[in-house]
């Protein structure tokens, strides 16, 4: 097939649940370039229609060409630019030089997340697997979103025109009603969420839990509830997740065999009543799930101890139980945190491929 007359395979560099992840070198001008093989059609289309859509956003990997082709396997390939590290990798090699993330630089990343996430929610994009490992870094620091595998397009009509208008915004935005969840996969997602069982939790460990709505340490309270009408604002809670691991170079709802990923939230945020989530009780599994009652929750300025009023702040508008109250992408970029902030540089000129 084409591939193998347009491109020379270098080197694995990585894998995920349904695909493998090849550094290769297109014959025609050398350019480098990251060939994903997707071992699953569904998710591949998926994926190829959420790029289509970003393809002019700066901090969204960009999508060359996607090739596939019937031998009886259901494999697709993305060429997408090739990007060398990730956040995650910023994040570890932080901590592991015990230095922490300057101030500036933590602003650079923060402001090219939120302008990417920003490029996805203003055309109904929900990522769903928003977290440090799927932000990856080029060479000259750019961040760009990646893996939009999970990503769900949300048919909202006038949904981008609303987002432009801060008062249909918000209408559009506390109503939306999700219209693709109504597939199997979802259905499955939900139950298991709900009914979490030690085994799920050690797939997850593995990271082969990725058919399940995202990575389980920066998933939104709604899903664990089995949520089926959730929107945009499960990725503005990753989003408000990863910001914390920036500042403290650490997960701020770490992943163990031992908690449940639910009683961390609370013994953070305190118990969630229909006082702090009004809706909350709709979900059929919150009657279902009992958690202690926490009588001192930690709280999230002491898991960000050492962080500025702003930065706790920031994270606040994002980690809070009730979606309708989550800040946008949007509405944080504007904030006075941001003031200094130079625009994302400018995306490198790719040359696009014949
Ligand atoms: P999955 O959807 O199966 O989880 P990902 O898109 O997250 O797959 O890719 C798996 C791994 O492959 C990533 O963690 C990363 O290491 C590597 N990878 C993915 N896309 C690129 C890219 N554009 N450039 C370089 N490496 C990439």
């Amino acid at each position: 097939p084409d591939i193998i007359t347009k491109y020379e395979v270098l080197e694995r560099v990585g894998f995920g649940a349904y695909s493998d992840v090849y550094r290769a070198r297109r014959l025609s001008d050398n350019l480098v370039v990251a060939l994903k093989e997707v071992h699953d059609y569904q998710s591949a289309f998926r994926e190829i229609e959420a790029l289509e859509i970003l393809h002019n956003s700066p901090n969204v990997v960009v999508l060359h060409e996607y090739l596939w082709w019937e031998d009886g396997n259901e494999d697709v390939v993305l060429v997408l630019e090739y990007l060398r590290t990730d956040l995650a990798t910023v994040v570890r090699e932080a901590e592991r030089d015990g230095r922490g993330i300057g101030i500036g630089e933590l602003k650079r990343w923060m402001v090219q997340i939120l302008c990417g996430v920003d490029a996805c929610h203003r055309n109904g994009i929900v990522h769903r697997d928003l977290k440090p490992g799927n932000l990856l870094v080029s060479d000259d620091g750019v961040l760009k979103i990646a893996d939009f595998g999970q990503a769900r397009i949300l048919l909202e009509p006038g949904y981008a025109a609303a987002y432009n208008d801060p008062q249909l915004y918000e209408q559009n935005f506390e109503n939306l009603e999700n219209t693709l969840d109504n597939s199997s996969e979802m259905h499955i997602s939900s139950s298991c969420l709900a009914t979490c069982s030690r085994s799920d939790v050690e797939d997850d460990r593995q990271g082969c839990f990725t058919s399940l709505a995202g990575t389980r340490g920066f998933m939104a309270p709604e899903l664990f509830y089995g949520s089926t009408d959730y929107g945009l604002e499960i990725d503005l809670w990753s989003l408000g997740c990863i910001f914390a691991e920036l500042f403290t170079l650490e997960p701020l709802f770490p992943v163990t065999a031992h908690i449940d990923q639910l009683t961390r939230i609370c013994s953070v945020l305190g118990n969630l009543t229909e006082d702090v989530w009004p809706a909350c009780s709709k979900f059929h599994a919150y009657k279902k799930i009992s958690i202690n009652k926490v009588a001192n929750p930690i709280g999230l300025e002491a898991c960000l101890a050492n962080r500025s009023h702003e930065e706790i702040s920031l994270v606040k508008r994002l980690v809070c139980y009730d979606p309708a109250r989550r800040a946008t992408a949007m509405e944080l970029l504007r904030d006075m945190y941001f003031r200094d902030q130079e625009p994302p540089p400018p995306p490198p000129q790719v040359p696009l491929s014949d």
